[in-house]
């Protein structure tokens, strides 16, 4: 499911808004990366962005990909989904959600359900401390994968 035009626009003039407060300079680079991550909602890894930023801008450099990415996440505009299987993703939706994440192809998918939000966190965690929200990651093989058989 791709990002709305809308939401990709909102996404953009936050991002851009952002990167001005900082005092970093809209160069045409940082612009192509948060066009990048604002319009994909593949939670791609800091190499998918900078493949992808490359394929418009071939001068692009893997740090600045790094680097705007970096104050985005310190923005609270783009969120890093640490992961167990390999490189931190990078995801535009800010509002809380769930993943569910292909243990062969990788991919990440968004999943809204209240059900999930409101699940209930148990005493003993409560006895760590606050809880603000709930991020449950569920793996398993997705429907494409299983399709093609695809082995681990
Ligand atoms: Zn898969
Ligand atoms: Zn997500």
């Amino acid at each position: 499911m791709a990002v709305s035009r809308d939401e990709t626009v909102r996404r953009v003039g936050s991002m851009t808004a952002a990167l001005r407060d900082e005092g970093l300079r809209l160069t045409h680079q940082r612009l192509e990366v948060v066009r990048e991550i604002a319009a994909t909602d593949e939670h791609p890894d800091v190499e998918s962005v900078y493949r992808g930023v490359r394929a418009r801008v071939p001068t692009i450099s893997l740090d600045t990909v790094y680097r705007t990415l970096a104050t985005l996440v310190a923005r609270g505009l783009v969120v890093r989904v640490a992961t167990t299987e390999g490189a931190a993703r990078y995801d535009a939706a800010t509002s809380p959600h769930h993943h569910y994440v292909c243990t062969r192809c990788g991919s990440m998918r968004d999943v809204v359900d209240a059900a999930l939000d409101a699940v209930d966190v148990p005493d003993g965690v409560r006895a760590l401390g606050s809880v603000e929200t709930v991020e449950v990651r569920m793996r398993g093989v997705c429907a494409a994968c299983a399709e093609k058989g695809v082995l681990p």
